[in-house]
């Protein structure tokens, strides 16, 4: 269980029907998990349980920023968080075979950590490409470090010999 316990959802003590629970994921929380583009972040998670005999159904919702870079200039951002999640457990003896948002736990089980869940909830739902424009404060790309990129472009296919032979053959 470790430092996170409190991620650690006990569900055996709960009556059947339907619970809430609240979880703050704190700057802690991001940066030991330290994914290659999240620097850092800080997000609110609100999880609604409806337990039944053999079976829990979990939504959340994540709120939050998160820490990173822009893939166009580099420059550090913060990215807003907003998405939500389901996760099914089903109690069972049996062997089954897990899938993404269904687990299968055995029906003694009492607590399941969501913490891992909840990291991979923010994860998912970020864009393949982080940019300024969509950033929290919407700001424009880094206009010198632009600049300096596309120079670097230019002088880099102007010095490429091969570049220069298959500019020969259009002339
Ligand atoms: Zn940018």
């Amino acid at each position: 269980m470790g430092q996170e316990g409190q991620y650690v959802l006990r569900f055996g003590s709960l009556s059947k029907g339907d619970h809430e629970f609240e979880y703050v994921l704190s700057s802690d929380f991001f940066l030991k998990r330290s994914h290659p583009k999240v620097r850092d972040g800080k997000a609110e998670v609100l999880l609604h349980v409806n337990k039944s005999e053999q079976r829990l159904v979990l939504e959340y919702k994540v709120e939050g920023e998160v820490i990173t870079d822009c893939d166009n200039c580099l420059s550090e951002l913060v990215y807003p968080v907003n998405c939500s999640s389901q996760l099914i457990i089903k109690l069972t003896d049996k062997s089954e075979v897990d899938e993404v948002d269904l687990i299968h736990l055995p029906t003694n089980s009492y607590e399941i950590n969501m913490a891992n869940h909840f990291y991979d909830t923010v994860i998912l739902n970020l864009p393949m490409k982080l940019l300024c424009e969509d950033s929290v404060n919407r700001k424009d790309c880094d206009a010198d470090i632009m600049n300096k990129m596309m120079s670097e472009e230019d002088s880099d296919t102007s010095g490429n010999p091969e570049w220069q032979k298959l500019k020969d053959l259009f002339k």
